[in-house]
């Protein structure tokens, strides 16, 4: 009977491969890699020949379909891994996975790495409970609605970032959540692993000063019990209406002052519509002008 295994690899420190994920990797008829490259690079540093197909974001639809159809014929032992860590955490998985669980194959776990679980033990905050978000939004307005989102909730949530976005997150943490403690933690098991515990303006104030700390995977843990959302800058109880009406008297155009609203995380539609409540308010203000 055919196999799958969810093999967990290092998410930096080689050594933190298991006896069992080594053993598997290397009786696995296939590996299936996100990036052959990569495992490459991995199965040599452990002596390991094993053949290696790829199976990534672009090609798991494709993929998983050709190795159950092969996995229901023959009998074979198959390991999926990822570049690091664990398969289907913010990484591809869950499509191959969830395909061999229809067709009958058995799916097993070889358990390890994660940088989640590293940074969450690593916080210190006692809540017991967490979300986990992976990455959040790009753009800002979504970003910051998403954070908005998150007001009220008591447990911990959890974020991936990149080195080049996670200031960008950090501002945002700090314009919603000014008084919320994180810990973010970076290079986790690497040689300049680090874990920097403070207000999303005070881990900034530390970033500003050392900017070698911006580089390396970063994986943020945000305490969010007994916090209210700070409500956005000039936002407050104003109208979109009057703050439309307050930039446009201050020089911009309607489109340009919406743009800006849209920036600060208003919701297009709404500012859209508040744009048509100013418009027909000044075309009303003009035809009484007019008599
Ligand atoms: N599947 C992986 C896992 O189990 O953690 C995560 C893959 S996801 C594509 C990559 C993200 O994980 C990085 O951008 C970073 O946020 C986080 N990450 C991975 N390795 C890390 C490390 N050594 N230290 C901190 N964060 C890490």
């Amino acid at each position: 009977m055919s196999v799958l295994y969810i093999v967990s690899t290092p998410i930096g420190n080689l050594e933190d491969i298991t006896a069992r994920a080594k053993r598997v990797l290397a009786e696995a008829d296939v590996i299936l890699a996100e990036d052959t490259r990569v495992t490459a690079r991995l199965l040599s540093a452990f002596g390991i020949r094993t053949r290696l197909e790829s199976c990534h974001e672009h090609n798991e639809a494709d993929k998983s379909g050709e190795m159950i159809r092969r996995m229901s014929k023959e009998t074979l032992s198959v390991a999926l891994v990822t570049d690091a860590g664990t398969p289907g955490i913010s990484d591809p998985g869950a499509r191959i996975i969830s395909a061999a669980w229809e067709a009958g194959i058995e799916v097993r776990s070889v358990p390890g790495p994660c940088a989640l679980v590293s940074a969450l033990s690593l916080s210190g905050f006692d809540e017991k409970e967490f979300t986990f978000h992976g990455f959040l939004p790009r753009r800002k307005g979504e970003l910051i609605r998403k954070l908005k989102g998150m007001a009220g909730r008591t447990e911990l949530a959890v974020f991936y970032e990149s080195p080049h976005r996670v200031a960008s997150l950090l501002s945002a943490i700090n314009e919603v959540y000014p008084d919320a403690m994180l810990s973010v933690s970076r290079e986790l098991t690497k040689l300049h692993e680090q874990t920097l515990r403070g207000t999303a303006g005070e881990v900034l104030a530390r970033f500003a000063s050392d900017e070698g700390l911006l580089r390396g995977e970063f994986c943020l843990v945000l305490r969010l019990a007994g916090i209210s959302a700070q409500p956005e800058r000039g936002q407050s109880a104003e109208s979109l209406e009057s703050r439309l009406v307050g930039l446009v008297l201050s020089g911009v155009s309607l489109r340009k002052a919406s743009e800006t609203l849209v920036e600060q995380g208003e919701r297009k539609n709404l500012v859209y519509a508040a744009g048509l409540n100013v418009k027909r308010a000044a075309k009303l203000l003009n035809e009484e002008r007019d008599g």
